[in-house]
């Protein structure tokens, strides 16, 4: 089961510390969140998980990570100031505002249903700022509304550093920014965001090829962080949505708690990228249609030692959000359990690797400092695995804790009590998040016990 409703995921968010609105004691600012201590730890995991499937579990791809503030004329050759824009309506009779392209029927106010409603106006994402003392066209930049020119502008950085071949990649986790009109559905939607973006660099003409792998690749990637099949389809773009250089898309949609929306894009981009921002455009045969580009000092292009060709690698990208990652998981991992007379748990089924603290040590009274010195000295031990957060509850009260942290995910806790002072060999109780099921292990046994659990 996951949660019924957003409100369900909103309402755990604020009561166990995983996500807060910005500036909340101040009323809140609209599309701006701030993540809280069980937060982190799970974007963190995240991340991690990403990472180590893109970087270390391959060889053909390299991390990055580029500058948020960039300089404005990436976003001219990208095509982003002219054209990354949406569509705005305002509704004459409630003063909604609302996305022309996002609206159930384009001729009515999604909120009252009235058709006194203005024509769409296009509004731009981009956030512009100034850098410097002196505000003047040289000193304009934005905030990146994307991570992927970053990799774009230093292909040829990462090429020549690491003696790559094609095919490559380049990686980036990171955040973006978005003046986006509507920010909505929790952090589905959010004008500062994280994005953890793929470029794959590629000869020409092997596109098809490589879009079909990556889709395969990052559809397996979501299944093995806990979503279930039934809940992501695949929604390919049709000639409408398709962007105008890009040959074929398609993006991973989830079953939010709003409906199925976009998760992850995997876009099949021909050159339109490193065309876009390479010197001497016409020593090449550029296939997509790119502005006249007359800045840049280097040539994105690259030569075949074998064959002696040189081209403009083409791009298949994936681009997942991170936020949105978020809202996926904690939905596939929350339950309400019936435990019988009445009682009912919460309890975040959280994948192992992604549960933001892995193991609970709990004393069974609070400030007993013969306890304590117990809970602390297998703390340590149990750091040293380097499996992640380690957290010590001097809380007293067992039923509790146990509540806490199954609304928090964490796997296991281990509970020290007088019987792991007094008895030989001492033991401790295990409780495992799922069954509920308590053991005893033996304390000089435990390091190997959560070692082989979070293998
Ligand atoms: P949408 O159509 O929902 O606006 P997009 O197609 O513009 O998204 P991309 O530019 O492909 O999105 O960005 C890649 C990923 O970044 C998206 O699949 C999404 O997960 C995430 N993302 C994009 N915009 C936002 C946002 N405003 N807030 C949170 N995540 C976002």
């Amino acid at each position: 089961m996951s949660a019924q409703s957003m409100d369900q995921l909103v309402s755990l968010c604020k009561r166990r510390g995983f996500i807060f609105q910005s500036a909340d004691i101040y009323g809140g600012m609209k599309g701006l969140y701030d993540y809280g201590p069980m937060g982190i730890e799970l974007k963190d995991n995240i991340k991690k998980a990403w990472w180590s499937s893109m970087i270390y579990e391959r060889d053909d791809i390299e991390g990055l990570e580029a500058s948020l503030i960039s300089h404005s004329i990436i976003w001219k050759y990208s095509g982003h100031e002219e054209t990354f824009s949406d569509p705005l309506v305002d509704c004459k009779d409630c003063k909604s505002r609302m996305r022309q392209d996002k609206m159930a029927d384009q001729t009515k106010c999604d909120k009252c249903g009235s058709t006194n409603i203005t024509e769409p106006r296009d509004f731009n994402l981009l956030f512009p700022l100034n850098v410097g003392p002196v505000v003047d066209d040289g000193s304009k930049a934005y905030l990146r509304a994307e991570t992927a020119q970053g990799s774009y502008l230093n292909f040829k950085n990462v090429l020549d550093s690491t003696s790559r071949k094609l095919p490559f990649g380049i990686a980036q986790v990171g955040k973006s920014f978005r003046n986006e009109i509507m920010a909505r559905n929790f952090i589905f939607r959010t004008r500062e965001f994280e994005q953890m973006e793929m470029q794959y660099f590629i000869k020409p003409g092997e596109n098809d090829k490589y879009f079909k792998e990556w889709k395969e690749t990052r559809y397996q990637w979501w299944l093995d962080q806990g979503i279930k099949e039934e809940n992501i389809k695949w929604h390919k773009h049709d000639e409408n949505e398709l962007i105008f250089y890009a040959n074929q898309a398609s993006d991973i949609e989830y079953r939010f708690p709003h409906g199925f929306d976009e998760l992850e894009g995997v876009h099949d981009r021909t050159d339109y990228d490193l065309g876009s921002h390479t010197k001497n455009q016409a020593d090449f045969d550029i296939q997509a249609k790119v502005k006249v580009n007359t800045h840049s000092n280097t040539k994105l292009n690259y030569l075949d030692q074998v064959t002696n060709e040189s081209y403009i690698p083409f791009v298949v990208e994936t681009a997942a959000g991170l936020g949105r990652a978020m809202i996926a998981i904690m939905n596939e991992a929350y339950e309400e359990e019936d435990l019988g007379d009445g009682k009912t748990r919460t309890v975040m089924k959280f994948k192992k690797h992604l549960a933001p603290i892995k193991v609970a040590i709990i004393p069974l009274k609070k400030n007993n400092e013969k306890i304590m010195e117990k809970c602390s000295e297998i703390k340590k031990s149990l750091l040293k695995l380097g499996i992640g957060r380690v957290s010590l509850e001097n809380t007293g009260n067992i039923g509790k804790a146990y509540r806490r942290q199954d609304e928090v995910g964490t796997p296991i806790c281990i509970t020290v009590d007088f019987e792991t002072l007094e008895e030989t060999p001492a033991s401790v109780t295990i409780r495992d998040r799922d069954t509920m099921e308590q053991h005893r292990v033996n304390v000089a046994d435990l390091e190997t016990y959560v070692r082989n659990f979070f293998l």
